[in-house]
C-alpha cells in the first residue's frame, strides 16, 4: 500500500466540487486516511511551492492558493502517487485526457482544481506538510 496527497484547490470548493471530487476518488478504489478544510497563508502556499521558487508563476499561484478554502487529504492504494497523477491528469486541463478529473472540472492551467503528490519523495514531504 502507498499513500499521497491530493488537495482540492479553491477553485473547486469555491464551485462546491467537494463530493463530486471525494466520490471520483473512491469510486476509483482510494481510500480517504486523512483530511482536513484549510485555509494558506501566502507565505504557506509558497513554503507548499518551494520547489516552483523562480518560476514567473508563482507569485499568482500563491495568491490563488491562499484565496479560499483548501482541502488536503491523505490517499491510501496500491501505486497510490502514480494512479492518482493519471486520474488527475495534465496540469493544464486543456491538453488532460478525456476522463481524467482536470479535463472534467479544471479551469485553465492554473485553477486545475486539484494538487497530487507527484512522487514518493514529493508525498514523503507534502503529506507531513499538512498531517505532521
Ligand atoms: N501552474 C500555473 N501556471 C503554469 C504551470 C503551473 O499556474 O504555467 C500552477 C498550477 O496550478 C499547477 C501548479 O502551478 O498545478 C504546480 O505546477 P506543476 O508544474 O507542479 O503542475 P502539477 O504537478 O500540479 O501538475
Ligand atoms: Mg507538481
Amino acid at each position: 500500500m502507498e499513500r499521497t496527497l491530493l488537495i482540492i484547490k479553491p477553485d473547486a470548493t469555491g464551485r462546491n466540487l467537494v463530493g463530486h471530487i471525494i466520490n471520483r476518488l473512491e469510486k476509483a478504489r482510494f481510500t480517504l486516511v486523512d483530511m482536513k478544510l484549510t485555509r494558506l497563508t501566502i507565505d504557506e502556499a509558497r513554503k507548499f511551492y518551494a520547489v516552483h521558487e523562480g518560476k514567473p508563476f508563482l507569485d499568482s499561484l500563491t495568491e490563488y492558493m491562499s484565496s479560499g478554502t483548501v482541502i488536503p487529504m491523505v490517499l491510501e492504494k496500491e501505486n497510490a502517487i502514480a494512479d492518482l497523477r493519471k486520474l488527475i491528469g495534465a496540469t493544464n486541463p486543456e491538453q488532460a485526457e478525456c476522463g481524467t478529473l482536470r479535463n472534467e472540472i479544471g479551469v485553465d492551467v492554473q485553477h486545475n482544481s486539484v494538487h497530487a503528490s507527484d512522487s514518493q519523495e514529493s508525498a514523503d514531504v507534502e503529506i507531513p506538510f499538512f498531517f505532521g
